[in-house]
């Protein structure tokens, strides 16, 4: 069974991305990076954010997930950068070199594929 932790940008899950609908739909329809769990059990474990800018709190978050998690014998197996970090975050040299140096699991750039090429057109 993978578990998978999906890490967001502190700012766009609490003021843009409202409620983080875009990657749970593309993970429950398998779309996007998630395309890979096509037929296997999987589930979403936690949707943890950066910390906020510049993300110096990343590596302390994802060793707190792991300490909440602990008592439920919870921990992920993969996990998932949302696009609101590849694709917008000033940081994000530093912030995924980071989390794939200590993850000390697979790390994948990317997640739901819902993202409009423009507004009104
Ligand atoms: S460091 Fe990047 S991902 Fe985190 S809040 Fe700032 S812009 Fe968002």
């Amino acid at each position: 069974m993978e578990k998978i932790l999906i890490v967001g940008c502190k700012k766009a899950m609490d003021d843009v991305c409202i409620g983080c609908s875009r990657c749970l739909v593309g993970f429950n329809r398998r779309k996007g990076e998630f395309e890979r769990y096509t037929g296997q059990d999987a589930e979403v474990m936690g949707l943890l954010n950066c910390g906020d800018c510049p993300g110096p709190a990343i590596v302390t978050r994802l060793a707190q997930i792991k300490l909440w998690n602990a008592p439920m014998d919870e921990k992920p197996t993969k996990i998932h950068i949302g696009p609101c970090i590849v694709d917008h975050c000033p940081y994000k040299d530093t912030l995924i070199k980071k989390i794939k140096a200590k993850a000390g699991i697979e790390v994948i750039e990317g997640t739901h594929p819902f993202k409009p090429d423009n507004i009104f057109g």
